[in-house]
């Protein structure tokens, strides 16, 4: 390449004899980064879904093929993101499709040192026992003197990855229970 051609190839002069001033389109491509097609463009489907790490909710555009998750990008409808997400949600396609992502429900028995896996239904009958049991053992009537109608017994600490609807959900199921210690450790 004569030298006038590799001057004028330079991205500052293209972006200052060009059309793209601000430098954020052909005048910043090389012809590698122009010949790129996005990953998102042979995708068969794209559903809109809410980012579930935090409570700031940011809205993604989640790109499906045959089936399978290809891609999860900032939704620029949102009017909360704009189009944005953090590194987390920018990487929450992990979540999904990570080979180590755990599938099944996993126990670890009293005093054992071996995790096990346990089906479904065994794991929720067992939750359900512990709870009645826990609930009539710990049930307080009153205290003080006062008219109480709680078990102290039952607790809830909900993480960040819980969004608006499941903790509302799980506020209703614990005070339904008598619990009053329900707490969740999103602070935003
Ligand atoms: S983790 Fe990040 S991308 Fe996800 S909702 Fe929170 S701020 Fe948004």
């Amino acid at each position: 390449m004569d030298i006038g051609k590799r001057i004028g190839s330079w991205p500052l002069l293209r972006q200052l004899t060009g059309r793209d001033l601000l430098g954020r389109g052909e005048a910043v491509q090389s012809p590698r980064s122009r010949d790129l097609t996005p990953r998102t463009v042979d995708a068969d489907d794209v559903v809109s879904s809410v980012c579930p790490f935090c409570a700031v909710g940011c809205a993604q555009k989640v790109f499906v093929k045959d089936g399978q998750v290809t891609q999860i990008e900032g939704d620029p409808a949102s009017p909360i993101s704009r189009g944005r997400l953090c590194p987390k949600g920018s990487a929450s396609k992990q979540l999904v499709t990570s080979p180590s992502r755990v599938t099944t429900v996993r126990y670890r028995r009293p005093h054992a040192t071996e995790w096990e896996d346990l089906d479904l239904d065994t794991a929720m009958d067992m939750i359900a026992d512990r709870v009645i049991k826990t609930r009539k053992e710990f049930w307080e009537w009153e205290a003080d003197g006062n008219r109480t109608r709680r078990t102290l017994g039952i607790a809830s600490l909900g993480g960040a990855t819980l969004d608006n609807e499941e903790n509302y959900l799980m506020k209703k199921l614990y005070t339904a229970m008598g619990a009053i210690q329900i707490e969740n450790q999103a602070r935003i």
